[in-house]
């Protein structure tokens, strides 16, 4: 396994839209095992090929306490989404900014797993927020887009100053967990 870097915000690469993924054969296998490498190595609680310049549509995420339970989504869809609620979101294209953001609170999604078979899961609360989230990687889109130009230009200040900061002390950055 490989671990990938991921790309920040604003990189015009996170802008791209992934194309759909036609076989799930060894490679692609071979892709996800690294999206799980990069995500655990960061510490997040999810991360779309997008954030590393792959761009095919495929996700993995874990939200359990332990990090011992990944689900990845290979061509993800939102069958049906219900309710709606403002939750604060982070993203590890977007290191220490914090927002809150709305999303359907209840979600059917369907996929293809690691083996290429379709499946379909309900989901809600966190889990829920996290692929709606990473969806949104996947078509070009991230949470500070929900939010206002103003806020938008002052977090692109607050993570340039950051990124100086970061390559003049040669420190790693604190994880949180992250998107
Ligand atoms: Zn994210």
């Amino acid at each position: 396994m490989t671990k990938l870097v991921i790309l920040e915000y604003p990189d015009p690469r996170l802008r791209q839209k992934a194309e759909p993924v036609r076989f799930v054969d060894d490679a692609l296998r071979q892709s996800v095992d690294d999206l799980l490498e990069t995500m655990y190595a960061a510490n997040g609680i999810g991360l779309a090929a997008t954030q590393v310049d792959i761009h095919k549509r495929m996700l993995v995420i874990d939200v359990s306490e332990q990090r011992n339970d990944p689900l990845i989504l290979i061509n993800p869809e939102i069958l049906r989404a219900e309710g709606r609620e403002s939750v604060e979101e982070g993203c590890l294209s977007l290191p220490g900014i914090y927002d809150k953001v709305q999303r359907a609170t209840k979600i059917r999604v369907r996929a293809l797993g690691r083996d290429g078979r379709p499946f379909e899961i309900d989901a809600e609360g966190l889990l829920a927020v996290c692929i709606q989230h990473e969806i949104d990687h996947l078509e070009g889109q991230l949470f500070v887009d929900y939010l206002s130009e103003l806020k938008r230009q002052l977090i692109r200040k607050r993570l340039q100053k950051e990124r100086r900061q970061r390559s003049s002390m040669h420190e790693t950055r604190a994880s949180a967990p992250a998107l």
